[in-house]
């Protein structure tokens, strides 16, 4: 048995803002078919600490940014949890990492500092008796883990996840001596980023071992345009780098069993499933392919490249639902196209309606500029719901496009669009209303979609491979 301990900042069913509580909740599961024992230190927020039920106090740390901190051992929706209860960081009103106005908490730093610090501590003393050979850390939050790692003798083995290279934890040079950092390494070579103290940085430079969520997004993040100023890090470390595709948790996200929705098996199953969500989302019935959007509005997922291809779709009797919540300008813009009688807003996060959003629609549309993976596009393959996405990261690496040549050897699953303009968007929905015109060609993509292999197997595999090399 291989021991490992997860480091993130947010885990599924617990707590989660994006896609890296998906992974972060579901590879623990798939994990332990392959010989991996993995354990998760995960920051108490409200959230957790109101699930944790009888924890086990397994250690302590004194004076940690003006407070102590417990560390709790529990057991909860068959995850191992540690989790780092420290009211004075924590325990607050709010979102994970911004406050109830949006903002950073100003002490982020400080914050996952300390979670990195209880890894640190459990990497070298082990807690209740059980040691981590590996510890895996999760983006820049626990990117000061392999950091405070460094130079102790025996210590486990570090791997780094990149989720999204968008967030790196920045913060001022001022709080090295407070955030425990080595000086000497405040330089190119070490953690630092353009005058300030990086936390991705620091874990990308320090981790044995980095990861990140598709090959294609590996190999995106050694360029310009994707690597966000960190092109060079990665670059100058990519024989330690690899590509590992996210799965999905068939626990969760499986029609047969799914009570959200009316399960089915085949894709004749979706019809009920369209007819309840136009009616939920008070559409009538249509001659195009129902669209859908389960996405945070944000810069990085293109929907502002989807509003302006709008009447593309619409033109051809198409309908859209968006599921989301993000920046108040797309929320806006979004809200005002339900002027349309085709198309219908819900503005929020709801886990219940995602499911029947994607389980109903036709097709889901995820333009982003940049997907490191993309869960929701796996999520529609398994539901049968024929993904159009662009040609980017994890989307370049689930779906196989509409070609002539891949309808011709029935492989197709879904719909690519390169490069991430409007134009091509409306080419490629032109495209998507053509297929669902031809109705044995669009139930020919959305049966191979269903038969794509998209749950963990493969990739938890891949992980333990990795991780038994680090440990050999
Ligand atoms: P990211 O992590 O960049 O947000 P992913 O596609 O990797 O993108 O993961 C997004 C996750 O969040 C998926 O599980 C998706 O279903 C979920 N999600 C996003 N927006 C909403 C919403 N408004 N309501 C419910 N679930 C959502």
């Amino acid at each position: 048995m291989i021991k490992v301990l997860s480091v993130t900042s947010e885990c599924a069913p617990l707590v989660k803002t994006g896609g890296l509580a998906d992974v972060a909740g579901a590879l623990p599961l798939a994990l332990t078919a392959h010989e991996v024992e993995m354990r998760t230190l995960l920051p108490g927020y409200p959230a957790v600490m109101a699930k944790l039920k009888k924890p086990k106090k397994v250690m302590e740390l004194a004076n940690i940014f003006g407070g102590n901190i417990h560390v709790l051992q529990a057991k909860v929706a068959g995850l191992d949890l540690l989790v780092v209860d420290a009211p004075h960081l924590f325990d607050r009103v709010g979102g994970l990492y911004a406050g109830p106005d949006g903002h950073d908490w100003h002490d982020n730093p400080e914050r996952f500092s300390a979670l990195c610090q209880v890894a640190a501590k459990i990497a070298r003393e082990g807690v209740d008796g059980w040691c981590p050979d590996i510890c895996h850390g999760h983006d820049w939050q626990a990117g000061l883990m392999p950091e405070y790692m460094r130079g102790h003798a025996d210590r486990p083995a570090t791997v780094m996840t990149i989720h999204n290279i968008a967030f790196q934890g920045m913060a001022d040079p001022k709080s090295i001596g407070r955030l425990g950092l080595d000086p000497y390494r405040f330089t190119r070579d070490g953690y630092e980023f353009w005058g300030k103290v990086s936390a991705l940085k620091a874990g990308l430079m320090s981790a044995d071992q980095i990861t990140t969520v598709s090959k294609t997004y590996a190999a995106e993040l050694m360029t310009e345009e994707f690597g966000m100023g960190l092109e060079g890090v990665i670059d100058a470390r990519r024989d330690a780098l690899s590509g590992i595709v996210n799965g999905i948790d068939d626990s969760t996200w499986n029609p047969t069993t799914d009570k959200a929705i009316t399960p089915y098996k085949s894709v004749s199953g979706k019809a009920k499933n369209k007819t309840a969500l136009q009616k939920e989302f008070g559409l009538k019935k249509s001659g195009g392919p129902l669209c859908v959007v389960v996405s945070r509005l944000t810069e990085q997922k293109g929907l502002d490249l989807l509003l302006q291809a709008l009447p593309t779709l619409l033109d051809r009797g198409g309908q859209l639902v968006v599921l989301g919540t993000g920046d108040a300008s797309l929320e806006a813009a979004f809200r005002a196209e339900t002027r349309h009688k085709n198309v219908a807003v819900h503005i929020g996060y709801d886990e219940d309606m995602s499911h029947r959003v994607i389980a109903g629609g036709d097709a889901i549309l995820v333009p982003s500029r940049f997907e490191p993976c993309g869960l929701t596009q796996l999520y529609a393959l398994r539901y049968g719901t024929v993904p159009l996405v662009s040609l980017t990261g994890g989307l370049a690496d689930t779906v196989i496009n509409a070609s002539p040549a891949a309808l011709a050897m029935e492989c197709a699953t879904g719909v690519q669009f390169s490069p991430v303009t409007a134009n091509a968007l409306s080419v490629a929905l032109t495209h998507l209303c053509d297929l669902y015109a031809s109705k044995p060609t669009w139930k020919i993509l959305q049966r191979n979609g269903m038969k794509q292999p998209v749950d963990w197997a493969a990739s938890a595999g891949a992980y333990a491979a990795l991780y038994k090399d680090l440990v050999k």
